[in-house]
């Protein structure tokens, strides 16, 4: 594997200290990143601030510089997507449906207008209410969808006309390594920066003078103290948090029609996702065929290595993930719960986990109560939709749910109920560019994503015209 730098100013930095990176699939080291100090922070950060004067002043340049993004994100792909599989550990392919949706990021948000509100016009005054770039933004992401969250900061925050300093997960720190080094060919000098380091780092960027924003994405307590951090300065923040997310399957469902698609919700990524289905709730009629069909599913998915084109799940990503995994489910076993499916370790390589279904286990049991974030889903049964919605909504959490029916008005009429910011109807995880994604409660601050993700990087400027 070749040398993993530091993008500050257009420049390749070597770390003066690096850190290893461990392979889940393997749970060895297999590359070293740049561990960044607090001299070089600086160096990002002014660097940062002397682009953003000629950035913040070309609209049509960034739209540009979005499309050659897009460009150079798919001429590296297969590159790019080896890497994120190695350090991440997800299956080759779905990295590499990871890497085409950064691409497709870049491109539709190349495309999103910064509006220009004219609110009164007459012959002697004009108001108009426009939309200025904050300066320098700082972006901290996780591990679950490093390439993909960082796009999802990086295209909006540059089109507005901010500068950006991104520091991603030390778990997952060289794909977003290996796009700010793709990325030096396309982005002027100074406007997109990436620095790698411990948590330590995230803090020195979210407490940073420099810094005007944070755009961050990760866990509940890591946001709060990022919001603690934004305040002596008053630094502007997005929030996208953590999830647990219900799932409510209603009677009249077909259990074998919508079984896969109930899985791979909970599933995808080792349910390594925000807004995975974390708590699936089955009305009683349905309750045992739905189980046996997602057991059936679970018995038959290849778990193994990403880079084993067989392989349709990998390993959880880190030591620290696996073991809390793993400690949700023995606790669950402990206090009653049923293991369906899986429940323990594969192999004695790497971080790898039997997808694991979960019955009879109570709400307060911290599998269903908190977010498990891994291959292990508790399902619960209900026998009213009222009692059902009302056990769906009683968490701080309030990323994403969804409901399953045949009739899709009373779908989406049950999940306009959900206090979330995304209810779908009979799919999950459908997450799109053109629309806002962001949590309720605990879930986050803010939205990314389409028009109202691209607001977020600006505020508001009236300019108010006495004509005569
Ligand atoms: P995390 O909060 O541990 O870390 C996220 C990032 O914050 C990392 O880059 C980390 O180095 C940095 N960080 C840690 N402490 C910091 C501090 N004090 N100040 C500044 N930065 C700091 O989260 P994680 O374990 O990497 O990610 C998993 C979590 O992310 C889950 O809760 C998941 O639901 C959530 N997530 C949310 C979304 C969303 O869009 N809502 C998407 C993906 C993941």
């Amino acid at each position: 594997m070749s040398q993993f730098t530091l993008t500050i100013d257009g420049k390749s930095v070597a770390g003066e200290r690096t850190f290893g990176v461990i392979n889940p699939a393997t749970g060895k080291v297999f590359a070293q990143a740049p561990d960044c100090t607090r001299a070089q922070l600086d160096l990002a950060m002014e660097a940062a601030q002397r682009a953003f004067r000629a950035w913040s002043r070309d609209e049509a340049k960034r739209r540009q510089v979005l499309r050659d993004c897009a460009e150079a994100v798919k001429k590296n792909l297969t590159d790019l997507a080896r890497v994120l599989t190695q350090e991440q550990g997800k299956p080759l392919a779905r990295a590499t449906e990871e890497l085409f949706g950064a691409a497709v990021w870049f491109d539709f948000t190349a495309g999103l207008q910064i509006p220009v509100e004219v609110v009164f016009d007459d012959e002697n005054t004009r108001v108009e209410v426009r939309r200025r770039p904050y300066g320098v933004v700082g972006a901290i992401t996780p591990w679950n969808y490093p390439v993909l969250l960082a796009v999802w900061k990086i295209a909006p925050a540059l089109l507005a006309g901010n500068t950006l300093v991104l520091k991603p997960s030390p778990f997952t720190p060289l794909s977003s390594l290996r796009l700010g080094e793709i990325l030096r060919d396309v982005v002027p000098a100074g406007v997109l920066n990436v620095v790698s380091g411990g948590n330590e780092l995230g803090q020195w960027v979210s407490e940073h003078p420099a810094v005007r924003k944070i755009s961050f994405t990760g866990s509940v307590a890591t946001g709060k103290k990022i919001a603690a951090a934004a305040a002596p300065d008053l630094k502007r923040v997005t929030l996208e948090l953590g999830g647990n997310d219900p799932a409510i399957v209603l009677k009249d469902v077909d259990p074998k029609q919508v079984a896969q698609k109930l899985f791979w919700g909970a599933f995808m990524n080792s349910g390594q996702v925000c807004s995975a289905i974390k708590r699936l709730y089955v009305e009683e009629e349905v309750y045992q065929p739905i189980l046996n069909e997602l057991a059936e599913i679970a018995k038959t998915v290849k778990v193994g290595d990403g880079l084993d084109p067989a392989s349709q799940l990998g390993p959880i990503n880190n030591k620290p993930q696996f073991e809390r995994v793993t400690e949700l489910v023995e606790e669950a076993k402990r206090q009653g719960a049923r293991i369906v499916t899986g429940g323990h370790r594969l192999g004695s390589e790497g971080y790898f986990f039997e997808p694991t279904l979960l019955t009879d286990v109570a709400e307060d049991v911290r599998i269903v109560a908190e977010e498990q974030f891994g291959p292990a889903l508790p399902i619960l049964p209900f026998r009213s939709v009222d009692d059902a919605i009302e056990r769906a909504n009683a968490t701080h959490f309030g990323l994403s749910g969804s409901v399953w029916t045949n009739d899709v008005k009373r779908g989406a009429e049950i999940a306009s109920r959900l206090e979330c910011g995304t209810g779908w109807v009979n799919q999950h995880l459908a997450i799109r560019p053109d629309a806002p994604f962001g949590g309720a409660k605990w879930s986050g601050i803010g939205v990314e994503n389409g028009p109202w993700g691209l607001l977020g990087f600006t505020e508001l400027q009236v300019i108010n015209v006495a004509k005569k």
